[in-house]
């Protein structure tokens, strides 16, 4: 029988289950394992139970949801978490960025929330930045993690039409524009996700090389 990789993410949201599996496919440590990776979204798995995101940390959320899921499911399983940190504000919205004006994905007003807090806040101090954490874990409880972030500060104005959540407020110095003003595939490249997949890919290679969790 030929050998096939399988891991399951911990999320159903179809613009992540295509960005990681994408990343995940096109990996070139990946790749030289010699065998085919399957990567099964959530939804393949309506009896998963929903796992409560009440850690303080990204860390924390993100190897909660992949360790509840592996022992539940059976199979290896890969969960994020991310949000928006502010140094002015003490690090918020940080675990909350989803839900920071109170409804879960309220966008804009997460946005104005922000923006109201950073009133008066110099150039110099605002800074911010997106983190993701991704965390992997498997049946007999074997769990690591990577980190991805981008550093950039909290825009005089809001600017650009693309991405979602935060991307139109958060300003890049270095590119003079906002995560907002990029095309998805610059975003895509150089985004506190990407990041902390480029680095997940390796240790995910390593970890089936070292497990017979083939199929
Ligand atoms: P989650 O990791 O999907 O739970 O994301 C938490 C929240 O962080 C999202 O609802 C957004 O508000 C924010 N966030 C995470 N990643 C991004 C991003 O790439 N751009 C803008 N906002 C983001």
């Amino acid at each position: 029988m030929n050998k096939t990789y399988r891991i399951v993410l911990g999320t159903s949201n179809p613009h992540k289950v295509a960005e990681i599996r994408r990343k995940l496919q096109g990996s070139a440590s990946l790749r030289a394992l010699g065998a085919p990776l399957e990567v099964l979204p959530l939804s393949d798995y309506p009896n998963a139970p929903e796992v409560v995101e009440d850690r303080d940390t990204f860390e924390g959320n993100a190897v909660k949801k992949a360790c509840e899921l592996a022992r539940v499911l059976g199979l290896p399983v890969m969960a994020d978490d991310s949000g928006l940190q502010v140094d002015a504000l003490g690090g918020a919205p940080g675990v909350i960025s989803a839900r920071y004006s109170g409804t879960h994905g309220a966008y804009a007003a997460n946005n104005a929330k922000v923006f109201a807090e950073m009133r008066g806040v110099p150039e110099e101090k605002r800074t911010a930045r997106f983190v993701c954490v991704i965390a992997f874990a498997d049946p007999a409880g074997l769990v690591f993690t990577t980190e991805g972030k981008v550093e950039g500060r909290i825009a005089p104005e809001p600017k650009g039409d693309g991405g979602f959540g935060y991307d139109p407020i958060f300003y890049l110095p270095e590119l003079r524009v906002t995560m907002a003003q990029l095309s998805l595939a610059e975003k895509n490249r150089l985004s506190h996700r990407a990041r902390a997949i480029e680095s997940f890919c390796e240790k995910l290679a390593n970890y089936f090389r070292t497990h017979s969790t083939e199929v």
